[in-house]
């Protein structure tokens, strides 16, 4: 077996190819830097393909159903937000029957199974086998590729929709991801992207405290500006933006502010997902401290929901979302050569 290759602490920008950064924050062991052309934020070093291959294919989801929580409230929860996802886009494609959507970064395959369910034929793309079996046990073998997406070899213009939830963040070439989806969707279709935002109110004012950083998992991480930038590099423009997510909002949010009041680096979010890597931290909690947390939290659910909806109307939100369209497209519907 050869070495894993080591990750590289030098910089180069990933959406606009300069070299020069300015440092912005430490994340205990990383460095996250701000580059001086397009203002993209990007982790430092930055890990070998391989290094990311391993964490993706068997690390990041945990036990044998491969789910992302260890509590079943939490893996309950999540079932919901796939549900409504899923009406999402049953909405925005005006119907399912006939219609094909690809899923990059599927997980289990939830929000495809409801989509599915309603008459869509359904694609997802996953690295890690144990959430692709599940995804496959739900949907069928075909409809699974346990590969990145460029590797999956779909035809030009094949869907109708394709759908990027939370999965930009993760990769080493943002772009490239983005190219590959706007030669694979329609050009009638349509491409949904969702991020954490890095420009909101919390990542500006709470710096290392936010949740959204989430080292090691998130090497880039983009603001409204950043997020259509990388659009418009893949051939993609922006149709139409969110800056609320009811699955994500609000727990960003809350997690960031206890971490800035009561410290404990993401405890009630690591308490409650599978963080097989870094067992040692969740060994050194100690069980007062999540309780704690946890009455902390439930007392400011509420008045942290409002919040987080207020920065969402003032799109300074803890996520932002964006509907694109293939330009081309939008070149022959106005009439442009
Ligand atoms: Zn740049």
């Amino acid at each position: 077996m050869s070495p894993m290759p080591a990750a590289s602490a030098s910089f180069r920008c990933p959406l606009c190819g300069t070299d020069r950064s300015t440092p912005r924050q430490t994340l205990g062991e990383y460095t996250l830097v701000q580059c001086t052309g397009c203002n993209l934020l990007v982790r430092l070093p930055v890990p070998s393909p391989a290094a990311l291959h391993v964490l993706y294919s068997s690390r990041y989801y945990g036990g044998v159903e491969a789910a992302r929580f260890r509590t079943a409230i939490g893996t309950w929860l999540r079932e919901v937000f796939r549900w409504q996802r899923a009406r999402r886009l049953r909405r925005a494609l005006g119907g399912l029957a006939g219609r094909r959507v690809l899923d990059i970064g599927c997980g289990r395959g939830q929000m495809l199974a409801w989509l599915q369910h309603w008459g869509a034929e359904v694609y997802g793309t996953e690295l890690s086998q144990a959430a692709a079996d599940e995804a496959a046990r739900r949907l069928g073998p075909s409809s699974v590729v346990v590969n990145e997406l460029a590797e999956a070899g779909f035809p030009d213009g094949w869907f109708d929709a394709v759908t990027v939830w939370h999965v930009l963040e993760h990769v080493l070439d943002p772009v490239a991801l983005l190219r590959e989806v706007a030669r694979v969707v329609s050009p009638d279709g349509f491409v949904y992207v969702e991020v954490p935002n890095a420009g909101g109110w919390a990542a500006r004012r709470l710096g290392r405290r936010w949740l959204g950083y989430d080292a090691p998992h998130h090497l880039v991480h983009f603001t409204p500006e950043t997020l259509r930038l990388a659009g418009t590099k893949a051939g993609l423009v922006v149709v139409k933006d969110v800056h609320f997510s009811w699955e994500y909002s609000p727990v960003t949010l809350l997690q960031s502010l206890l971490n800035a009041w009561l410290g404990g680096e993401h405890m009630l979010f690591r308490a409650l997902s599978h963080e097989q890597h870094d067992g040692n931290l969740l060994r050194r909690t100690k069980c007062w401290q999540v309780v704690v947390h946890a009455a902390a939290g439930i007392a400011l659910m509420l008045p942290v929901l409002l919040w987080s909806v207020w920065l969402g109307c003032r799109r300074e939100g803890d996520t932002v979302g964006m509907m694109f369209r293939r330009i081309s497209r939008r070149r022959e519907e106005a009439g442009e050569p």
